[in-house]
């Protein structure tokens, strides 16, 4: 196993919040704390804020994401956006099946597909959610369903567009709960989805996967959860709304 073979991603995952005047304002108070970064530096807003995030971040190492893609070019999707909108706004990454989709919005497996598809076949890059519910780990289900959801994810991902996902293993008890996995949880849970991966593509491809935890990583708890040979980075919500706290969690990436 070898983690100098990927990069380490640090996302914010903004959820519901922040305007874009306040976009424009934590962004340019992140600007000068994370600018020393040795990792991917990204932050996934609101589609309103994308405008104000990459104006603000613009000249710096913070790249901007957004947080869902629709899988049609265009069409009467009421409320959707297409990866080519996205693109054409200077979005780089795009999350997808977001536990919080999944659970509130009808997301499935089918959706989280055909949507990394989009998101690639658009020219964006992908960062796909997988994740056991409190009930699912307890029945005993975490590695069958983190491998199942995987392999659903990217169906008919060409080894090539591989190169352009990243795959955030984010336990549903772990998110906004303030309980994070241990490290062994985290560690283990990010190894079944890289075993996943090797499965489908092999395991020289799964090693080049860049896999993040996330649930509640925070500045205290990343430097233990990142120092774990299968988390390559962390998809960061809460903490993501506070510089300081952000900066620390891309430092302690940067080691
Ligand atoms: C998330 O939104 O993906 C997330 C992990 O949230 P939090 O860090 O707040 O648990």
């Amino acid at each position: 196993m070898n983690k100098a073979k990927r990069r380490t991603v640090i996302a914010g995952n903004w959820k519901m919040n922040k305007t874009p005047s306040e976009t424009t304002a934590l962004i340019n108070e992140m600007k000068p704390l994370v600018k020393d970064a040795d990792c991917d530096v990204l932050l996934c807003v609101p589609f309103v804020d994308i405008a104000a995030a990459t104006k603000a971040a613009e000249g710096s190492n913070i790249k901007i994401g957004a947080e869902n893609v629709h899988f049609k070019e265009s069409g009467a999707y009421t409320g959707e956006v297409s990866a080519n909108m996205l693109k054409e706004c200077n979005v780089e990454y795009v999350v997808i099946g977001h536990s919080e989709r999944r659970q509130y919005f009808g997301e499935t497996d089918q959706t989280v597909n055909l949507r990394t598809l989009a998101a690639l076949n658009g020219g964006l890059k992908a960062i796909v959610c997988v994740g056991e519910t409190l009930e699912q780990r307890e029945l005993g289900y975490t590695e069958t369903l983190l491998k199942y959801q995987t392999k659903m994810a990217l169906t008919n991902v060409t080894a090539e567009q591989l190169k352009n996902v990243i795959v955030a293993y984010e336990p549903v008890w772990a998110i906004g709960t303030g309980v994070t996995a241990t490290a062994e949880q985290a560690d283990e849970g990010n190894g079944f989805v890289r075993a996943a991966i090797a499965e489908v593509y092999g395991k020289d491809v799964a090693e080049t996967v860049t896999v993040q935890y996330g649930g509640s990583m925070n500045a205290k708890n990343a430097d233990e959860l990142l120092s774990k040979v299968n988390v390559d980075g962390g998809l960061i919500g809460g903490a993501s709304l506070k510089a300081e706290d952000f900066s620390i969690i891309v430092k302690a990436a940067s080691k």
